[in-house]
């Protein structure tokens, strides 16, 4: 029975029944091909599609910044005990961990971040954000809702996965580093690669987009405090005036990029704030300025990080001012690297599901995401899932307060997940087994 049966099975998927037939699976290249075909086909059921629209709303109405995500994740824990389901939990504070399958190897992880973004939301909707000054402008909502689709889905035939799958939820990628905690907690012990989407407007829904390599900028932020000695303003010889000195120090760290790194290294660094004194007639005692800077490789990133300090100190004592810097380190993001053979594992997978021609390759791109976390420990894989549709108005970017998810990419998200993990269980198999099953089948 080996060969037809997980088809069978996602047949069976279509009335949703539950089953618990459990034995070796081996399919024939074809019937791997089916897979996320089924899945998407499943996904898309009125049943499983309305089911995670509303666990999208109900996380949307209710939008939870880094490290506070009580609610959500008390909901994503109340929808795995109704699946039967086991979990870790608290994993990072909020963070949940759940397992589906043999509980043995090899381990994949598909990950889904649950923090919305401190701002006020514009969108005028039913389901609009219930709670002042917070937003979910940035998808983490529809990605919790995706990767629940994906258990419910999994969670059916969860006697054939020839592995364990291990959906990590995330608190705090907006900055407070989530995925690092999880890290330190052993949510990706025993893990040998991990998946990650994000919803992106730039791309239209039913397609993805990816690259290997890097994909996505190291960065981090810094803040300089320039202390000179206020006075008069029209008597500046009586002062240390930290507002040209401050200028000067700009003007030198924006050489860094432009005359120090080589011009086929992306790299950038950006003063975004400057905060001086407060009235025309007074020189301050002292200045802050404070930016970002971001590179696509560690050596980069270092060079870079330890240039600042250097220039601002440097610069600052030329006018006779003190200067101190500081590194916000929680706020730091190594590069995201998408893993090569994931990546032919991606392409193989979302083409038998989309087609190749709606696989799209985008640039990268010099925003950070604390994926890389991730990444950086074990192979992983980070895409954008499409979800422009130009007959619905305009998809806004991320972080806007316009900012709103199609839902009808929640299907693809959900089956992409299923799919990725479930087809890299079959090919993955620890090579041990086969030997010893090939072995075994010989005698
Ligand atoms: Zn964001
Ligand atoms: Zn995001």
């Amino acid at each position: 029975m080996g060969s037809s049966k997980l088809l069978s099975l996602l047949v069976t998927l279509y009335l949703l029944a539950p089953t618990s037939i459990s034995s070796d699976v081996s399919l024939s290249p074809e019937e791997l091909t089916q897979i996320p075909v089924k899945f998407l086909d499943f996904a898309k059921k009125p049943e499983i599609f309305y089911w995670m629209v509303n666990i999208r709303r109900k996380i949307h109405e209710n939008p939870e910044l880094g490290f506070q995500e009580f609610e959500t994740s008390k909901l994503i824990r109340a929808e795995l005990d109704q699946m039967g389901i086991p979990y870790k939990f608290p994993v990072a504070v909020t963070g949940v961990v759940g397992y589906i399958g043999t509980g043995q190897p090899p381990f994949v992880a598909l990950r889904a971040d649950m923090d919305a973004l401190a701002m006020e939301e514009s969108v005028e909707w039913e389901h609009k954000s219930k709670v002042p000054g917070k937003m979910h402008a940035c998808g983490h909502d529809a990605h919790v809702a995706m990767l629940l689709g994906a258990a419910k889905m999994l969670q059916v035939f969860r006697h054939e996965i020839k592995g364990t799958i291990v959906l990590v939820f995330q608190p705090a990628e907006e900055g407070g580093g989530g995925a690092k905690k999880m890290l330190d907690a052993g949510a990706l012990e025993n893990v040998e690669a991990i998946f990650g989407l994000h919803v992106s407007s730039l791309f239209p829904v039913g397609t993805v987009a990816s690259r290997p390599g890097p994909t996505l900028a190291a960065g981090g932020f810094f803040e300089a405090v320039i202390n000179g000695k206020g006075g008069h303003a029209a008597i500046p010889q009586h002062t240390i005036d930290p507002i040209v000195a401050a200028s000067n120090v700009i003007v030198s760290l924006q050489h860094l990029v432009s005359r120090e790194a080589d011009p086929l290294d992306s790299q950038v660094l950006t003063v975004a704030k400057f905060e001086g004194g407060g009235a025309f007639n007074i020189i301050p005692d002292s200045v802050t300025i404070g930016g970002t800077f971001r590179a696509f490789s560690k050596e980069s990133i270092i060079q870079l990080k330890q240039r600042i300090e250097e220039v601002v100190m440097k610069q600052a004592s030329v006018q006779r001012c003190n200067a101190t810097v500081t590194f916000d380190d929680k706020s730091f993001y190594p590069v995201t690297v998408n893993n090569k053979n994931l990546h032919e594992h991606f392409q193989k997978v979302a083409a038998d599901m989309l087609g190749v021609q709606n696989i799209k390759e985008n640039r990268p791109l010099m925003g950070t995401e604390d994926f890389s976390f991730f990444a950086e420990a074990i192979p992983g894989y980070f895409y954008y899932l499409g979800m422009n549709d130009e007959t619905k108005g305009k998809f806004e970017t991320g972080h806007s307060p316009y900012f709103r998810v199609n839902e009808d990419a929640l299907p693809y998200g959900a089956a992409l997940h299923a799919s990725l993990a479930t087809r890299y269980l079959l090919e993955n198999q620890p090579k041990t087994t086969l030997a010893s099953r090939s072995l075994h089948d010989e005698l």
